[in-house]
């Protein structure tokens, strides 16, 4: 089914025809390969309005997109909508160096703007991809492993403008730390998976960009000792980012130190230290990687590099599903200690595994190596596991496994409030209808 003609005529006159592609030309998004009805390119805040208003009429699906790179986040989409590209929304709109302050279009990518902050020695200290845009990382708000140091995006956003479901674009937050009256309404955009505004400019706080950079590798004999070795160590020194793997055999971990050069060798020293007395089998060294390796593999469909199996085998199993939750470091070695045997009951080959200190475990599944296997069942590893109190969402899953359950788990009490909210900010369900919390 098309979407009407009228709609589309008004996106033509409202962005520029060359700005619109509907039916067979329409591009792919994301690593699913989804391909809306319809996608168009607007060229300012003021058009993505005129657009969603003229949408009043018709409540075509609207849903903005940056990157893609997590566009397989959340709900599948719905089959006929139109595409909102945010590519063009891509200026730099106020950069004030000395205040350690800056305001960008949502459409600019993560690496046009550090490429911008490199220059001034500063940076936004995140993990995400470069072709990542600045309004699918405020949507989609996952943080990777240098929250360990640098806290979360929650905490360097300022501001931002966003065009509602109602067509009116709203400012909140502003340009310095403490300027907020009322509700921090900027907040609520966060991990929203734009559903409730598309954002259209943000401004954020930045931090100097420290003067060396390292990743070391720690390698332990068994994942028991290895993993306590990484607690004690990120609690006491002050890392970047640290990342623990399962299950591992030898154990790896990886620790970013990023700091002054005398801070940083004061702390590669305690760490050498801190490994010599643990023992025998116990090593660490330098990595030449610009970040943490465990979170740099994206979300999308991805093999692992050759496995060879107990029996001389080498094969290269596929990523059939990754999960996230909020973890306590205490429990991530039971926990997934638990889900190994789950996922291996249920028709998963295999299953790796990482821990972001201080909070975050994620999880990847692949898939059973065995031709003509029936597909393993994601929903009952998600039941297992969240039957132990752990909150874990979908973060990707393979387009082949069914999609039976909700990404973001059963209905919680709070959903009916979430459901007002949505209904405020998007009163006819325009933006990317049935990919949230509660289908809303
Ligand atoms: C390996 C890896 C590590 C990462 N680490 C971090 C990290 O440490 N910190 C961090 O913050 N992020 C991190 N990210 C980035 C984050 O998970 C997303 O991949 C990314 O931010 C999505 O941006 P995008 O432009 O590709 O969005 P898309 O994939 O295009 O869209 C994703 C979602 O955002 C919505 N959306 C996109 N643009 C807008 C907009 N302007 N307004 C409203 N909704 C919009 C879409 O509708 C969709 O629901 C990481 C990603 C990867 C793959």
């Amino acid at each position: 089914m098309a979407l009407p003609e009228n709609f589309l005529a008004d996106v033509a006159r409202i962005c520029g025809a060359a700005h619109l592609v509907a039916g067979d030309e329409v591009r792919p998004i994301g690593g699913a390969g989804y391909r809306p009805a319809a996608s168009c390119a607007p060229g300012s805040a003021d058009e993505i309005a005129e657009i969603v208003r003229a949408d009043d009429e018709y409540a075509v699906p609207i849903l903005p997109f940056g990157g893609g790179t997590a566009f397989d986040y959340g709900e599948a989409p719905p089959a006929e909508a139109l595409a909102l590209s945010m590519r063009r929304l891509d200026k730099l709109v106020a950069y004030e160096p000395a205040d350690l302050v800056v305001t960008a279009q949502a459409g600019m990518t993560f690496g046009e703007l550090q490429a911008a902050l490199f220059e001034h020695g500063q940076w936004l200290p995140l993990d995400a991809p470069p072709e990542a845009t600045l309004g699918g990382l405020l949507a989609t708000d996952r943080s990777g492993p240098r929250r360990l140091g640098y806290g979360t995006l929650r905490d360097m956003l300022l501001g931002l403008t966003v065009v509602n479901g109602d067509g009116i674009a709203r400012k909140s937050g502003g340009r310095v730390v403490k300027n907020v009256t009322g509700y921090a309404l900027e907040k609520l955009h966060l991990g929203a998976l734009g559903t409730l505004g598309v954002i259209t400019e943000c401004t954020f706080k930045l931090r100097p960009r420290p003067e060396t950079h390292s990743v070391q590798e720690l390698e332990a004999p068994d994942f028991a000792g290895g993993f306590a070795l990484c607690r004690d160590l990120a609690k006491r020194l002050p890392f970047a980012a640290a990342s623990a793997g399962f299950p591992g055999k030898p154990f790896r971990a990886q620790f970013a130190v990023e700091a002054s050069p005398p801070d940083q060798a004061r702390v590669l020293r305690e760490l050498q230290e801190a490994v010599e007395k643990a023992g025998a089998g116990f090593a660490v060294k330098e990595l030449e990687a610009e970040g943490i390796e465990a979170d740099l593999a994206p979300a999308r469909p991805r093999r692992l590099q050759a496995v060879t199996l107990t029996d001389g085998r080498t094969v290269e199993p596929e990523l059939a599903a990754r999960l996230a939750w909020p973890a306590r470091a205490q429990d991530f070695p039971a926990q997934m200690q638990k889900l190994d045997v789950w996922a291996g009951e249920r028709g998963f080959g295999l299953l790796m595994a990482f821990f972001d200190f201080p909070t975050r475990a994620v999880a990847e599944l692949y898939f059973k190596l065995d031709d003509g296997a029936a597909a393993p069942d994601l929903g009952a590893v998600l039941d297992a596991l969240r039957s132990e109190g752990a909150a874990a969402t979908v973060v990707w899953q393979a387009p082949r496994l069914p999609r039976e359950r909700s990404a973001f788990g059963p209905p919680r009490e709070e959903w009916d409030l979430m459901r007002t909210l949505k209904l405020a900010l998007d009163p006819r369900g325009l933006l990317n209808p049935g990919r949230f919390v509660g289908g809303f």
